[in-house]
Parts: structure tokens; sequence; C-alpha cells
């Protein structure tokens, strides 16, 4: 093996996949079996780059060549970019030997398409069977499902792989005929469909047989690009909803668009990231997964952008100030976790105290709540001095000023992050 070409390759095709930030590796738990190599359990994989990018597994492309020319990426065909493409036997040396110096904790496998969908998702396939069959490697295994790949490909690739994921980058379906005319949504979901569909099947044999084989165990996940295409918080927010509710995705990726490409349709170069949108987007992804709301309440029609000043919870709250205060001895659970400051864990431990205590905000402060936030909206059996505000015409730049955050100063560019 040439070794200096390899490490070339290496460095071409690792810097090229940084900017997929969809490689967590939460949500899966892999026993070392038959005497392999490895374990894969939650946790495990997570590491940041200085640019708070998330690269903690052996995360590169299979190759950077690419028949599409999506404006967004480095790979596109049109852009004048030094090239290069593994092997099938050098990604799994590669995973092997970095595995064996305790490196990574597994394998983030993603590619440009080149030939053909079924040609590029071939080879990734042979790479996760390779690695579990022949080298009995149990450790993490993200693959990329290539769009437009058959759903027998896809199919083995669940087989092999704990996580699956398809980036759908861009939100709108305006934005990507702007971007990447080649693409189109429905194309680019259907894998996502093939794969929910056969994770439901292997769960349900699973059901009936213990030695069934399981599918694609950690999920699947797709990543949005934030802020290329003109898109609202709104779009993405329901785009996001659409994909947890009618796909299964275990997660939806954000990505800020950092501008390195010279483009008219695009951002330009040294534009900021948008970062703090990227961090609002997470946290109303929580709000659809955990706590219980729909996009439309997270941000109405005429609002489509989220409050860059508050997280949205807060903003949600202080849009909605009829529904408060919220009295913390009685109230249900589902309204407990939406007061600004009270997280589903506090609100767990807050349901449980008060059936021995009349909590007060000291207690509420004991159990995890950030009081600086829930006090303006919670009521208990004493008085709450700071109900007074929630009627006050500016109410929200109050609250604001008084729960000042960490990114207050920062939202215009690029955050430090560590
Ligand atoms: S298909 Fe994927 S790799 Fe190819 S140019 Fe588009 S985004 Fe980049």
């Amino acid at each position: 093996m040439n070794y200096e070409r390899l490490q070339q390759k290496l460095s071409i095709l690792a810097d090229a996949a940084k900017y997929d930030v969809s490689c967590s590796s939460s949500g899966t738990k892999r026993k070392n079996t038959q005497k392999g190599l490895g374990n894969a359990v939650s946790g495990i994989c997570h590491s940041y780059t200085e640019d708070g990018r998330c690269v903690s597994l052996l995360k590169i492309l299979f190759t950077n060549h690419c028949i599409y020319d999506c404006a967004y990426c480095t790979s596109r065909r049109s852009n004048d970019t030094e090239r290069a493409a593994f092997t099938v036997e050098e990604v799994v040396d590669l995973t092997m030997q970095f595995y064996r110096r305790n490196y990574i904790e597994g394998l983030f496998l993603s590619s440009g398409i080149f030939k053909s969908p079924d040609y590029t998702m071939e080879r990734l396939v042979r790479v996760a069977k390779t690695l579990r069959l022949e080298h009995k490697f149990n450790g993490y295994i993200h693959l990329k499902t290539i769009p437009g790949a058959s759903a027998e490909l896809i199919h083995e690739a669940g087989l092999y792989a704990d996580r699956l994921s398809m980036n759908m980058e861009i939100p709108t379906k305006s934005g990507l005929a702007l971007l990447a005319p080649e693409k189109d949504h429905e194309v680019l979901k259907a894998p996502l469909k093939t794969v929910q569909e056969q994770i439901v099947v292997f769960k349900e044999s699973k059901k009936q047989h213990k030695h069934a084989p399981r599918f694609a165990p950690a999920g699947q996940s797709t990543q949005l690009i934030v802020g290329a295409a003109q898109e609202t918080d709104l779009q993405i927010i329901r785009l996001s909803n659409h994909f947890y509710k009618d796909y299964g995705l275990k997660r939806v990726f954000y990505s800020g668009y950092v501008p390195m490409l010279n483009d008219n349709r695009l951002p330009a170069i040294g534009t900021p990231v948008p970062m703090v949108r990227e961090h609002r987007l997470y946290q109303s992804d929580w709000l659809l997964r955990f706590y219980g709301f729909d996009a439309e309440e997270i941000l109405p029609d005429d609002h489509p952008f989220l409050d860059l000043d508050c997280d949205p919870k807060l903003a949600w709250a202080i849009r909605h100030r009829e529904h408060f205060p919220v009295n913390i001895q009685i109230a249900p659970y589902k309204m407990i976790i939406r007061i600004p400051g009270i997280g589903t864990r506090t609100a767990k431990k807050i349901m449980k105290a008060r059936k021995f205590t009349t909590l007060t905000l000291d207690h509420l402060k004991q159990l995890g709540c950030a009081v600086n936030r829930a006090k303006y909206f919670v009521a208990f059996r004493g008085p709450n001095a700071h109900l007074r505000y929630l009627t006050q015409d500016n109410f929200r730049n109050f609250v604001i000023a008084q729960t000042q955050t960490k990114f207050s100063d920062e939202r215009h560019g690029q955050l430090v992050l560590f």
C-alpha cells in the first residue's frame, strides 16, 4: 500500500467531510460479539473541532468526485478542488488501524456521487460489510444513503450500519431548485422512506424472532443547511417536524452555512456563519421532540424567524402570556414543561416533590430550575412578587434584560464555543 498517497487522500477526504455535522453516535448499543473488536455505546464518540463541529468518528468521504453540481458543496463537479477517492480496502484498513490505536470509536462514511448512485452506494455498503463480517468490527458505523440508490442496496446498508443518514441540505424546494437544480426534494426523501419502512419491518420481526437481524438500530438522521437559501426558520422547523412525525427520523442536524464558494446565488464569502440561529434551531428541535410543541406554536406564520435574543421557549411564553402564571402545585406536566427555565428532568422532579411539599422558588432552585426565567411565569400557594411584571407592556425587553444569555453580544458573528 502506498502510505504517502493514502495520507494525501485522508487529508483531502477528511477535510471535505468536515461540514457534515450529522455524526452523532447517540442512540445505539452494539455489544462486542464473536470476539470481535470494539463496542459502540451511547455517548462515546463525541468530540469537537475548534470550530465546534463534531469529528468524533473517523469522518471521511469515500470520494469527493461528484457528478452533481450543488452550489453550496465543495465537492461539486465545477469546483476547482483537489480530488481523491479511497478504495474499499483502504477505508477498511484505515478504520481498523485507527480503531486499534484508540484514535476513533467508529466510522462516519459519506461520499460524493461518482458514476452513479448505485455505484457509490455499493462501495459504501462493501466497506461496512467487510468491517462487520471479515474483521468482526463492532464499533459504530454511520453510512450515508445515496439519493437514487436502489432499495436493495439501502436494505443491505441498514444490516451493517448503526445509523443511516441522507442529508436534505436545502430545506425548501425553491432553494433546492436554485442551488441544486439537478436534485429534487421528493427524490431525496425516497431513501428516508425506504429506511423508515425497513426499520419498522425489522423491529416487528425482532419481536417474533429473537435472533432476527437488526436494521440501522440507531435510526436515521438528516442535515439541513441554515442560511444558504434564504429559507425562514419556520420552513426549517416545519420540515424537521415533518421528518420526525412522518419519517420517524431520530435526529435532524442543523449546520450554519459556511460561505467558502464564490457564487452569486449564495451568501458572499466573509458573511458570518449564523451560529446563534443554528443554536436556536437546535433549541426549537428539542421543543418539537421533547416538549410537545408544534412547529406553528414555535413560530407563527407572520413571524417566521426565531428571536435570536432569547430561547424559543421563552419567546413562546412571552408571546402567550395568557397561559401564565402556571400554578406549579397543580398544573399538568405538559404545562410545567412549558415554563421557561424548567426542563423535562426538573419537571419530573417537581411532579414528585409537590406530592409531599408546598413548593416555593427556593424548592424550584434546588430541583434544578433556572429561576431567573421561571420566576416571572409561576404561581405558588403563597404570593410571587415577580408576577407583577407579567402584564407590563415592555415585558419582553424586561425579561430578556434580566436573563441575559451568553449569546447576547455575539448574535451577528461566529460564537466562541470553547
Ligand atoms: S450530490 Fe452531494 S457531494 Fe455531490 S455536489 Fe451535491 S451535495 Fe456535494
